[in-house]
Parts: structure tokens; sequence; C-alpha cells
């Protein structure tokens, strides 16, 4: 273990850590031109905000009679007015397909990642992702499973999209509890992050830190008081933490303990005691993963990242509720933490080093706090 985070921290000392602070000089920009590019080795991605992006693009595409094919959710067919497609893929797979547009969640991004493996490498088929809901980072990595179902499948490396567009035509009209458990992938960023760097006996910089509580402060406060504006930066957050992945060239930097515990609990729900857990969401997972890291490391307390606030403003938004604690508990106390180490075992985490003495202790806070609220 000793030998294997000495390797882990030289790789991580190697990439240049100071990069992630310029992810929100970049994101700044977006906020303002509601539009930016990023470059960097895996290539370029336009990042595009603004009513009826999506339409605008297909149209334009059809009368330069460019091909492309769409991965499309059954959430978002009556805004392109193609309520009877039954299919998936709007499109014929042929060759010479310049571009694959996908609209919707993590399922459709991945199945669009996964066609690229398929394609003819020659035509250079190049990615647009469109996320509709908000509800997880799906659209910004280069992440993809080969298939779906309880089946646990290690993901892989397809490519990164050559265009994002973030549609406020489509978002602002979805139901308001899909955008919002993108809150909880958001949430998770800061837990990740100490998480990587805490195993890596390294730690992040305070200015990076600063940043990243501005974000998600920021993103509370227009979310609390429902202006409209929480969307984009909803949507912003979301990219930043993808751009972390892409600089650091590693999936872990923002999938830490909170995610494993995510998993785990996903892992659970499989068990008909805690059949309740399949109805919750990845954001929603993440969320509650975010509160145990939060109640497992007091000394982290950073700004709005304490259990307190986390829970506070869980109950707030909606994104919580008093059922899943009562369940959590019980999975806390019959092996949870241990369940979410097992459930990617070749990734360091800080959660390895953990003693019962303070899971229980956790689990008496979260307990106090949920109370208290
Ligand atoms: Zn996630």
């Amino acid at each position: 273990m000793k030998n294997m985070i000495n390797i882990a921290r030289k790789r991580c000392l190697s990439k240049n850590i100071d990069e992630l602070e310029e992810v929100y000089d970049y994101a700044k920009v977006i906020q303002i031109k509601n539009t930016n590019t990023w470059i960097d080795k895996y290539g370029s991605t336009k990042i595009s905000f603004g009513p009826y992006l999506i339409s605008n693009l297909i149209k334009k595409w059809n009368q330069k009679g460019t091909k492309y094919i769409i991965c499309l959710s059954p959430l978002v067919r009556r805004y392109l007015g193609i309520e009877k497609a039954k299919i998936r893929f709007i499109g014929k797979y042929s060759r010479n397909i310049k571009w694959i547009l996908s609209i919707g969640g993590a399922r459709e991004h991945n199945s669009a990642k996964e066609y690229l493996f398929s394609t003819d490498k020659s035509c250079s088929t190049k990615l647009v992702t469109a996320p509709a809901p908000l509800s997880n980072d799906s659209f910004g990595t280069n992440l993809s499973s080969p298939c779906f179902g309880n089946v646990i499948v290690p993901s892989r490396q397809s490519a990164y999209p050559a265009q994002i567009l973030i549609d406020s035509s489509i978002l602002e009209d979805m139901r308001e509890e899909f955008n919002i458990s993108g809150v909880g992938e958001v949430m998770g960023l800061y837990y990740s992050l100490k998480d990587y760097f805490a195993v890596r006996k390294l730690s992040p910089t305070r200015d990076l830190l600063l940043k990243i509580e501005r974000s998600v402060q920021n993103l509370a406060i227009k979310l609390k008081t429902k202006d409209a504006i929480w969307l984009k930066l909803l949507a912003i957050a979301l990219i930043e933490k993808c751009l972390f992945m892409r600089i650091i060239s590693d999936n872990q930097i923002i999938a830490g303990g909170d995610h494993l515990i995510a998993y785990a609990i996903d892992y659970c729900s499989m068990n008909r005691e805690y059949e309740h857990f399949s109805k919750l969401s990845h954001g929603e997972k993440v969320y509650w993963g975010s509160i145990v890291m939060a109640a497992l490391f007091p000394e982290w307390e950073y700004g709005f990242f304490s259990l307190k606030k986390l829970i506070a403003f869980g109950f707030e938004i909606g994104i919580i509720e008093h059922k899943t604690y009562g369940l959590l508990e019980k999975c806390l106390k019959n092996g949870l933490i241990e369940l979410a180490i097992k459930m990617r075992p070749n990734r360091l985490t800080i959660l390895s080093s953990i003693s019962q003495r303070r899971i229980q202790k956790s689990c008496d806070e979260i307990y106090e706090c949920i109370n208290a609220t």
C-alpha cells in the first residue's frame, strides 16, 4: 500500500497541479461570453450556452447536407418534434457520419461514446453532447461503459466531446428535481479532491479550495433565491469538474470517497431491504456520499462544506429525505464503508484508513444533525 501511495504521489506531483486553478479563469469567461473553447492534449471542446442551440445546429446540418446521427432521450423528444420516434438513434448507421449528437443523460452520452468505438476511424466522427437534464457530469467526460444493467462494468476512455451545448430552452422547461440532482455531483468534487490529495499525502492549494467553495456557494445562493442563472452556474460547475479530470488525466480526481459511497449505495439497492435506493439518482447518491465524507472527516470542514450546512441545504432543495437516511444509517452500521472500498479496489482512497470508531461516531453526528434540522 505504501509503495502504491508513493507511485501515485510521484505521478500526481509530476502533473501540473496549478493548472487546476486555470479552470476557474476559463469558467469566468463562459459566464460572461456564453461561449468558450477549451484546448488541451485531448483536442478542443467548444462550450456554448443559450436558447435553441440544438435545433439551430440540426437546422444548419440539414441545410449543408452534413451526415449526422442523434442519440436521443425519450424525455426530450417532444422538444425536437419527433415525439413518436421509437428508436434511440435517429439517423442511419452509415459511413462518413460527421457528427454524433447525444441529447439526454448518462445513458445517451454513453451510447454515443460507445458508438464512436465502432465508427470508421478514417471518417473521424465527432461528438456533440447536450445535457438534458443537468443531472450528472457524463456529458463532459470521455468515459463510457460497454453495457448497462446491474453488472459492474469498468468504464473505458472514448472521446471528449468536440462541442457541448447547454440549451436553456430545454433545460428551463424540465422538471426542477431532474436538474437539482446535478447539485450532488457538484458537492462531491470537494470531497473527491480532498480524498485524492490526502491519500497521496499532498494537499490542494488554499486558492483552489477557495475557488471551489465560492463556486458552490454562489450556485447555492442562486438556487435558493430561484434566480434562473442557477442552471447556467450548475452547468459550469459540472464542466469545471470534468476539466479537472482532463487536466490530471485521471477520473479518480473527481470520483473519490463520495462516489465510492454512492456506488456502494447503488450496490445495496439490489438487496430487497434497500430497494428504495434504486429510486435515487446518481446525483442524490453522491450527495449522500458527500454527507458521509463530511461526517467522517470533520477536519475538512471549510465554508459551505460542513455536515450541518450540507444537510440543511440538502433538505431545503429536496435532494435528501428522511426515509433514505433511515436506511443509510443501517447500511453504514453494516459495513457500507468496507463495501465502498471494494467497489473500485484499484482506486486509492483515504476511506481505507478509517476506523470503526470513526464510522460509528459519524453515524451519530449525521443522526444528530438530521434531527436538529
Ligand atoms: Zn458522478
